[in-house]
């Protein structure tokens, strides 16, 4: 039997708890439509730069070309840290020959669009998108990627399932 093609995700969505709180945001509906057809290759970018859970939630800060991701109360700068992990974490990702990725919506190392970008007074004063989707689009641009809350929408799952088929 020829091995399956291989789909990047947000592993908090598989239900590993690995957030900030120690929790989890299985999607059992995505799951269970996507897992006979698909291996996954789960990635937590903030785990797998050595964060542990649970920790401090992060937030982006600046401007959303170029945000820094920081902790929320200490202030701490996890930018290059996340940015120096990516880069190796992409290689490897090149290798696995991904047929494409969902990314955890609104996070501010997964999240594709729409996340919020702080300003140093504390306000949300735009949007971008998060450090490791960011890195992950530009190193990709032609894979199908998607955010999980969009995949709520079966026309839009399965029009992502077609867009997958083409890449295997
Ligand atoms: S959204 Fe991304 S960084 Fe946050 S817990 Fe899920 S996989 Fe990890």
């Amino acid at each position: 039997m020829a091995p399956k093609p291989r789909l990047g995700i947000s592993r908090c969505l598989l239900g590993h708890r690995v957030r900030y709180d120690g929790g989890h945001k299985h999607d059992p509906h995505l799951i269970s439509r996507l897992e006979q057809q698909v291996a996954f290759v789960p990635v937590c970018p903030e785990v797998e730069c050595g964060l542990p859970v649970p920790r401090e939630p992060l937030r982006l800060m600046g401007g959303p070309e170029c945000p820094r991701l920081v902790t929320i109360r200490t202030g701490r700068d996890f930018t290059d840290r996340m940015a120096g992990w990516a880069s190796r974490r992409l290689a490897e990702l090149q290798e696995a020959d991904l047929c494409g990725y969902i990314f955890k919506a609104g996070s501010p190392s997964c999240g594709m669009r729409g996340v919020k970008v702080y300003d140093a007074g504390g306000a949300c004063s735009e949007r971008g998108a998060g450090l490791f989707a960011m890195a992950f689009t530009k190193r990709f641009p032609l894979l199908p990627v998607e955010e999980e809350d969009r995949l709520q929408d079966p026309r839009l799952l399965e029009g992502f399932i077609e867009r997958l088929k083409g890449r295997v």
